[in-house]
């Protein structure tokens, strides 16, 4: 179990614990990254925070230097999970953000999407 406050209900932190396994692509002590189960995409993997955030809507100045680091991780893990290199290649970054934004797990995480189209979605 992590030490970062966490909701037992939530199916990310479940992933996060491990009790929900997953194909995890990065972790450290406040990120962890794993494939989506429905991939859009050739690449589609969620970047989250360990700490239990519902949504980008939650988000304040003292998450500034996390969401930080997990935005300036994401192209390093776009490129090793087999996104092309910029420009020719590149990558989407998603945050659903509540009904309207159709978010549908309520832990704060980012899609990473790329890869050579057609796509299913986006
Ligand atoms: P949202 O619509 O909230 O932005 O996206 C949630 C994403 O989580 C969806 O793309 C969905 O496929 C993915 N997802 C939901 N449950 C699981 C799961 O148990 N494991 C993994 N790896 N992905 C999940
Ligand atoms: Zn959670």
């Amino acid at each position: 179990m992590t030490a970062v406050p966490h909701d037992p209900n939530c199916i990310f932190c479940k992933i996060i614990a491990g009790q929900i396994p997953s194909k995890k692509v990065y972790e450290d002590e406040e990120i962890f990254a794993f494939h989506d189960i429905h991939p859009w995409a050739p690449v589609h993997f969620l970047m989250v925070p360990k700490l239990h955030i519902p949504s980008m809507a939650q988000v304040g100045t003292e998450h500034a230097a996390l969401l930080g680091r997990m935005m300036a991780l994401a192209p390093k893990l776009a490129l090793q999970e087999g996104c092309r290199p910029y420009p020719e290649g590149g990558f989407r970054i998603v945050c659903n953000t509540g009904e309207d934004g159709g978010q549908e797990v309520h832990h704060l995480h980012v899609h990473v999407i790329g890869g050579p189209r057609p796509w299913l979605k986006g």
